[in-house]
């Protein structure tokens, strides 16, 4: 059974990346003004996230590092949060050492959890209202799945493209990334465009153009910001960031026509709001990839939703 529950919680957290996902994912849900995340040794050391969200109330605490349970789902098919298993913090717990710190803002001590396996403790503290989340010595205990960890810097690039990502798609929140003690990401509220300007610079930024329809916004490159690869496209469903089916990126290098050199593809940031029932978030373990109900009419509102933009802000 000790082993059968270490295999399942490596499938929620395998690596620091899916600590860090998960936690944004819960300061995101907590609603959050405001998210600071903190990385040392590549995530297997330490990943600390803070945020200024609703925080968890004293008596419900215990309750956080417990398997499958879940303050969220309404029902599994209409997901209107980011998280909904109650496995994360489960099996980060399992994995390494969970450190939670947590106020609602209108309660007054702050409750400390420490848990590492199935052993909790609690105390009272004081703290700032919010939620501050640390998972450190990732699978010390565990050798077999630290051999297999790709080396920190290799991570630490996919952490930090992934934070980008949530910067790029939750633009009106205060951001931070420290690795290793040094800031390396920082973000006040802006729109979209000012996201650009945090994550690729303002030259980028001034060359890209707001795109908006029905359950559609977001910015695109114009046509002569383009690069031979897609690794500028940014999807994000429901506030999710995901890896979009190519059909989607096809759909808005459609929209471009001609204005775009065969083999291109643009720089953009497009955030989808789609009805919960039309979106399925249960094809993979990272929520990643999503199944979406009539790709094909996503497709052409998209397209011709980038036509608008294209010709709404001519050259
Ligand atoms: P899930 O997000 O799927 O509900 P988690 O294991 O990630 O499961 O979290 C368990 C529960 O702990 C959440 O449902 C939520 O009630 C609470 N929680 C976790 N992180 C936070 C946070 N940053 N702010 C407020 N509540 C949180
Ligand atoms: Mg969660």
């Amino acid at each position: 059974p000790e082993t059968a529950r270490l295999i399942a919680a490596g499938e929620v957290v395998s690596r620091p990346l899916d600590v860090v996902r998960e936690l944004l994912d819960n300061a995101l849900d907590a609603g959050a003004s405001r998210i600071e995340v903190e990385v040392e040794g590549g995530g297997l050391a330490l990943v600390r996230v803070r945020d200024n969200g609703g925080g968890i109330p004293a008596p419900e605490v215990a309750l956080a590092p417990r398997r499958h349970a879940t303050s969220k789902l309404e029902s599994v098919d209409r997901v209107t949060t980011l998280g909904f298993r109650g496995e994360a913090l489960w099996a980060a717990a399992q994995a390494g050492h969970l450190r939670l710190i947590t106020r609602p803002p209108d309660q007054v001590g702050a409750t400390l959890l420490s848990a590492h396996g199935d052993e909790v403790q609690t105390s009272r503290v004081s703290a700032p209202a919010g939620t501050s989340v640390s998972v450190s010595d990732l699978f010390a205990h565990l050798p077999a799945r630290l051999r297999t960890q790709q080396p920190a810097a290799a991570e630490l690039r996919e952490i930090t493209a992934l934070l980008t990502r949530y910067v790029l798609h939750w633009p009106d929140l205060h951001w931070k990334l420290s690795v290793d003690g040094e800031v390396r990401l920082l973000h006040a509220p802006a729109d979209h465009r000012g996201a650009v300007a945090s994550v690729y610079g303002p030259l980028n930024a001034n060359r890209v153009l707001p795109v908006q329809a029905e359950g559609l916004g977001g910015v695109l490159s114009r046509p002569e910001l383009t690069r031979p690869r897609r690794d500028r496209m940014h999807f994000a469903v429901n506030g999710r960031p995901v890896i979009a089916p190519p059909e989607l990126e096809k759909a808005v290098i459609e929209g471009y026509a001609e204005l775009l050199p065969a083999g291109q593809a643009p720089l953009c940031v497009l955030n989808l709001t789609l009805p919960p029932e039309d979106v399925n978030p249960n094809v993979h373990p990272a929520k990643a990839v999503v199944a979406l109900a009539d790709l094909g009419g996503l497709c052409a509102r998209l397209t011709a939703a980038v036509r608008a933009a294209l010709s709404a802000h001519p050259l």
